[in-house]
């Protein structure tokens, strides 16, 4: 038993599912329950449930939440979820419903940078201070750590909305409600999806719809470089599965630099450089309980 250690709890608050876990993270973890998002009331209090029917309440909870979300603490709506899509969610204070049922600290983040956090603690970015973590899956999601802190902002980064050439060849009119061709657009699975007529799944590997996906997501990655200079870029997420992406994002992301960012890191390492996550599984929740764990 590691009694030094505080006893953490962790929400990753998704836009399908909720996942609470209670314990010392990584490798003890008591007791985690997962169900699925349905009203804010009810999953909320579900969650509250979970920690009270521990055999002791943890000493903080991280919550990595879906978006968009107020992480200003100076704003009289820190802690909630603002103008979601996502029906009854708008507007709800997720992490002030907890914190008053519960009476412990709450660490309230955006679910990317949840899982940079608990990356750079635990996994494929360890000890990395300046790190960007990248998923790609039904939306696009970035999370960037600077000097060992996610980055927060006037709102929260927005990657996904990233503005980007077209690939050559590719007519496709976009899927981005507000910007159609933007990454989240052109690259996301349901992108993919609407573009080819099968799911990302289900597309060959040889098949064209991969070049575009290498196209977007190696100039997202180039423009993230230049902007934010990482020490490692982790990319996770559903499309992230194919495996043969990052082989060929690594060298169109050589190709677009041109040689540009003299770092040995990139220009003889780059394999080592832009990464899968190492948190497998569990590592929405892990994220959460590593939002408390910010120095
Ligand atoms: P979410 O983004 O909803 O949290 P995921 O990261 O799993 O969940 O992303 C789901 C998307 O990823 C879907 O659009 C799906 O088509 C795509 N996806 C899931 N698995 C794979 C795979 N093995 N290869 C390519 N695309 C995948
Ligand atoms: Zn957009």
């Amino acid at each position: 038993m590691n009694h030094h250690r505080s006893l953490l709890g962790g929400i990753e608050a998704g836009g399908t599912k909720f996942v609470c876990s209670i314990g010392h993270p990584p490798d003890e973890i008591h007791a985690t329950e997962r169900f699925p998002t349905t009203t804010p009331e009810e999953t909320v209090r579900r969650a509250i449930r979970f920690f009270q029917s521990q055999p002791q309440l943890p000493e903080r909870i991280g919550i990595a939440t879906f978006g968009p979300a107020d992480l200003n603490l100076n704003s009289d709506t820190y802690g909630f979820i603002t103008s979601t899509p996502k029906p009854g969610w708008s507007h709800t204070d997720l992490a002030g419903c907890i914190q008053r049922e519960l009476h412990v600290s709450i660490a309230f983040d955006t679910d990317v940078n949840g899982a940079a956090m608990g990356e750079y603690l635990w996994g494929a970015g360890c000890g990395l201070k300046n790190l960007l973590y990248l998923t790609v899956g039904t939306g696009f999601g970035g999370g960037a750590l600077v000097n060992g802190r996610p980055i927060h902002g006037l709102v929260h980064p927005e990657m996904g909305h990233l503005l980007l050439p077209r690939a050559e060849g590719d007519t496709y009119e976009g899927h981005c409600p507000f910007h159609r061709t933007c990454l989240e657009g052109m690259a996301t699975g349901p992108a993919i999806q609407d573009r080819w007529g099968v799911a990302a799944e289900e597309l060959p590997e040889d098949h064209l719809g991969w070049i575009f996906e290498v196209h977007y997501l190696s100039h997202a990655v180039v423009n993230l470089m230049l902007t934010l200079s990482p020490e490692r870029i982790i990319m996770g997420g559903g499309v992230m599965q194919q495996k043969h992406l990052f082989p060929a994002i690594q060298s169109k992301v050589l190709s677009l630099l041109n040689g540009y960012v003299q770092s040995p890191k990139i220009l003889e390492e780059i394999d080592q450089y832009i990464v899968p996550p190492q948190l497998g599984n569990d590592a929405g929740v892990l994220g959460a309980m590593a939002l408390t764990m910010i120095q």
